[in-house]
């Protein structure tokens, strides 16, 4: 029985998360949970899962939960989330908050010798260069959540390191594909919240649309496999199908493929080493009639290219490309800006930035205030 801490469990990674739990209860006991400010769902699930403690962000929510579920203990806020993350009897914490939030709880998970089942890509976008070397030092594993990292995850399954050439990270394109920049500059909040395979949260729904997605999961993949950017290529795979592949040094390429469910990674991250009966449907040949490749339009999608520049250039950058992000999309999703206006906030955050090399966390969080107060005087 492995004992489970689920970060973020009313989002769409937390719910399938409560999912697979719920189908493998013999494996996993759901200790801990947390969430933002969906009380209503969250309710749902602490009637279905029964845990023993939950965190939520205010203070008001946690005395209204604590009042109505006696037998639970609830805490709130900043340290209530490190309570979660670090409880003594908890195996391994998966972190499915959305955005930059995920980052300490992960850190302090960590420092307390727990696995980390890692949704929250930002997690290593920022911090890969802290996050890596102290898994390494605690012993713990970080085991990849996101689609595409878990069949990398799963496609280098005993080979040899050494024998690794690259990547190929797969890619739907998102609703946008093959859309020229006059095409973008109409979009709608409605247009790029309608992703054409996947169903997710809203802010990676607006990053796969604007191809950030792809380019934070470059960075991701960079810290999780250790390799350089130049082993990395985009391949656009429109049908979801190939989770991604990896291409070896005698030119053996190996792959994963599956339906889009997020529900296969994320236990295979929970059982990891082990493999459980699936959840969901298999994938049925039968009923595909193509799988087709394309180059990433880089020009169009200018997200992806600054994601490769700001990786390569490291430090701190990848932070500021994180931060300025995360602030346009809110306000795309506020209706405040315009679509393409997502790029331009991105890329002025990043030229404007003085870069740090290898920064600290204080750094780091330092670096991401900055950056939203800057977006925000302007917004
Ligand atoms: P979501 O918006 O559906 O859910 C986010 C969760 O985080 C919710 O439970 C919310 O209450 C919580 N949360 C938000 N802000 C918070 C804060 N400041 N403090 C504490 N909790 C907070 O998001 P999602 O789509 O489930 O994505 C979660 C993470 O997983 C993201 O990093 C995303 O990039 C990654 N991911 C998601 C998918 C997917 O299919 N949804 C796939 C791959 C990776
Ligand atoms: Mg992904």
């Amino acid at each position: 029985m492995k004992n489970i801490t689920i970060l973020g469990v009313t989002g769409s990674i937390g719910q399938q998360t409560v999912d697979v739990c719920l189908h493998h209860q013999d494996e996993f006991n759901v200790v801990a949970m947390s969430a933002g400010k969906n009380i209503v769902l969250l309710e749902t699930t602490i009637q279905k899962i029964n845990p023993q403690v939950v965190c939520v962000i205010d203070e008001k929510d946690c005395n209204y939960l604590q009042e109505k579920y006696p037998h639970i203990r609830f805490v709130f806020g900043s340290a209530g989330l490190d309570e979660i993350a670090t409880i003594d009897q908890v195996d391994i914490v998966l972190n499915a908050i959305v955005g930059f939030a995920g980052l300490l709880p992960t850190i302090h998970a960590i420092e307390s010798k727990k696995d980390i089942a890692l949704a929250n890509k930002e997690t290593l976008v920022t911090a890969g260069h802290l996050i890596i070397p102290m898994a390494k030092e605690y012993g713990v594993s970080i085991l990849p959540v996101d689609s595409e990292h878990s069949a990398i995850f799963q496609s280098l399954q005993g080979e040899p390191k050494a024998a690794l050439d690259k990547i190929l990270l797969t890619a739907s394109g998102g609703p946008f594909r093959g859309k020229s920049a006059e095409f973008l500059e109409t979009v709608t909040l409605e247009a790029a919240l309608n992703h054409p395979n996947w169903s997710m949260g809203p802010k990676i729904t607006i990053d796969s649309s604007t191809m950030v997605n792809k380019g934070l999961e470059v960075m991701e993949a960079k810290w999780l496999f250790g390799v350089d950017y130049s082993q990395i290529e985009v391949v656009i795979q429109p049908q979801s199908i190939i989770h991604s592949m990896v291409q070896y040094v005698d030119g053996a390429i190996i792959a994963q493929l599956g339906t889009p469910d997020m529900c296969l990674p994320i236990q295979y991250a929970l059982c990891y080493p082990q493999r459980r009966e699936r959840i969901g449907k298999p994938l049925d040949f039968k009923t595909i009639s193509s799988i087709t490749f394309e180059q990433p339009d880089m020009e169009t999608f200018r997200g992806l290219k600054l994601a490769y520049e700001t990786g390569k250039i490291g430090g701190s950058l990848p932070t500021v490309f994180n931060a300025a992000n995360e602030r346009s999309v809110a306000l795309f999703l506020q209706k405040k800006i315009s679509y393409l206006t997502m790029a331009d906030i991105i890329e002025e955050a990043c030229q404007e930035h003085q870069v740090i090399k290898n920064p600290s966390l204080d750094e780091i969080l330092a670096v991401e205030q900055e950056v939203y107060q800057k977006i925000d005087q302007k917004f």
